[in-house]
């Protein structure tokens, strides 16, 4: 059974402004900056759509920063992969070979923080998920419209944020027709329900090398897709010093 988790703030009002991040895949330096982003955003809360580790080299140092800011995470296919709670075979030989490295890097504190995130967690009007929402444990692609809306029938808040595939995206619901959005800004005030990706901060796929992320303003009913630079001259270096295979470094570079 998926473990869901159900999270209601207190003061939820006071939360206007969420980051959602997600994909990180231990890349420390892509990460770095976009928390120095939001940061300068003062977001009242980050939210994280899983994929903390795989492929690059610092899987520890993204959790403890994960961990530091207090963020709300729910897993991703990596994530359980590298604590045995989804199959290796799953994964492609470079993506395979990272995960077997990271869960050499594990403690049992950082096992168990991964063993035990949770699928999907709901948050005011947010739903969290790292895949599609129905059977999040398979960790499917969304890549038709029945697929999404397998995922929008079970979707409970107006808006769901997810990852996997690092190329962000929009699949709206309004009266009862679907729409796509590869804008950037998401207007979702005449929205009944909305599926946004939310791109990758360590390894985007989208033809566009700077990390991918989301701001959601929860009282103008925005969300902004941003894209910043971050030093992947020191990610490739570090990646390639870990051992790591060549592919995962040189993805980085587009
Ligand atoms: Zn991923």
């Amino acid at each position: 059974m998926p473990l869901n988790i159900s999270v209601s703030i207190a003061g939820k009002d006071l939360l206007l402004i969420y980051g959602v991040i997600g994909d990180i895949h231990s890349n420390y330096e892509a990460l770095t900056a976009v928390v120095r982003e939001l940061q300068e955003e003062r977001v009242d809360k980050i939210l994280c759509t899983g994929d903390i580790i795989g492929y690059a080299s610092e899987p520890i140092r993204c959790m403890d920063l994960i961990r530091e800011l207090n963020c709300i995470v729910v897993a991703g296919n990596h994530d359980y992969a590298a604590v045995g709670k989804f199959p290796a075979d799953y994964f492609n030989a470079d993506a395979r070979a990272a995960i077997l490295w990271t869960a050499k890097q594990l403690s049992s504190e950082y096992r168990d923080f991964l063993k035990n995130l949770p699928l999907v967690v709901e948050v005011n009007d947010i739903t969290l998920v790292h895949a599609s929402l129905n059977h999040p444990e398979f960790f499917d692609y969304i890549t038709t419209g029945a697929e999404a809306q397998l995922s929008f029938d079970i979707l409970k808040t107006r808006i769901c944020f997810y990852g996997h595939s690092h190329v962000p995206l929009a699949i709206f619901l309004e009266g009862g027709n679907m729409r796509i959005d590869k804008g950037g800004i998401f207007d979702l005030q005449n929205v009944d329900k909305a599926l946004i990706n939310v791109g990758s901060v360590g390894q985007p796929r989208d033809w566009d090398i700077r990390a991918s992320y989301a701001i959601y303003d929860a009282e103008k009913k925005i969300v902004q897709i941003k894209r910043v630079k971050y030093n992947i001259h020191d990610a490739v270096k570090k990646i390639y010093s870990a051992g790591l295979p060549e592919i995962n470094a040189l993805r980085l570079m587009g």
